[in-house]
């Protein structure tokens, strides 16, 4: 039995290794989408099996990566985006119309991932999208619905598409946050 992963992972076929350098993200709007430009090549594209990153209908993972802030650019319907929540230390920016995220920002200075915003690459306009290296977050499924009997089998599956099932983020990382909270500790 295959479980439902996500439309780009299940088809095998999405993702191709490219040259992207940028491009833009619409929302799943048919009339007057919200559109996002990013100018720069997605880092750390990954599945992730979070209750919080947005993912499309019917799959258990979102697909997300990272691009610097700076060049994250909203050119349309920015009057129909909204915050998830403002709690969060991903502020989630989603179409209030259809629901889709358009963009993650930390506006934490402290944080260790600040100044990257998180984006969903299937939104880009085109097939050309960076395939995803890694599963995040993998057992939170089980948060999501996901029958804990099932964990085996989508590991394995997983591991079929050469990626490798995370219940945290991969290891670099998870290298990345304790490295910045250790020089946070040590800061004079
Ligand atoms: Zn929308
Ligand atoms: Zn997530």
């Amino acid at each position: 039995m295959t479980i439902a992963l996500h439309p780009a992972l299940d088809a095998d076929l999405s993702f191709h290794p490219t040259a992207f350098t940028g491009g833009a993200l619409s929302c799943h709007c048919q009339a007057d989408p919200v559109r996002v430009t990013i100018d720069s090549a997605i880092a750390h594209n990954h599945a992730c099996g979070c209750t919080k990153c947005w993912k499309p209908q019917g799959a258990v993972f979102a697909v997300i990566g990272v691009v610097p802030r700076d060049g994250v650019t909203v050119v349309a319907g920015q009057e129909k985006l909204t915050i998830v929540d403002q709690k969060m230390t991903i502020q989630r920016h989603a179409c209030r119309a259809c629901g889709v995220h358009m963009y993650g920002r930390i506006e934490d200075p402290s944080h260790a991932f600040f100044g990257l915003d998180f984006v969903h690459a299937e939104l880009l306009d085109g097939s050309e999208v960076p395939p995803p290296g890694f599963a995040a977050f993998v057992s939170s499924i089980i948060e999501g619905g996901v029958d804990p009997g099932e964990m085996n089998a989508v590991r394995e599956q997983i591991r079929r598409l050469g990626l490798e099932p995370y219940d945290c983020l991969d290891p670099v990382l998870m290298d990345t946050l304790a490295t910045h909270a250790f020089r946070q500790r040590h800061a004079a």
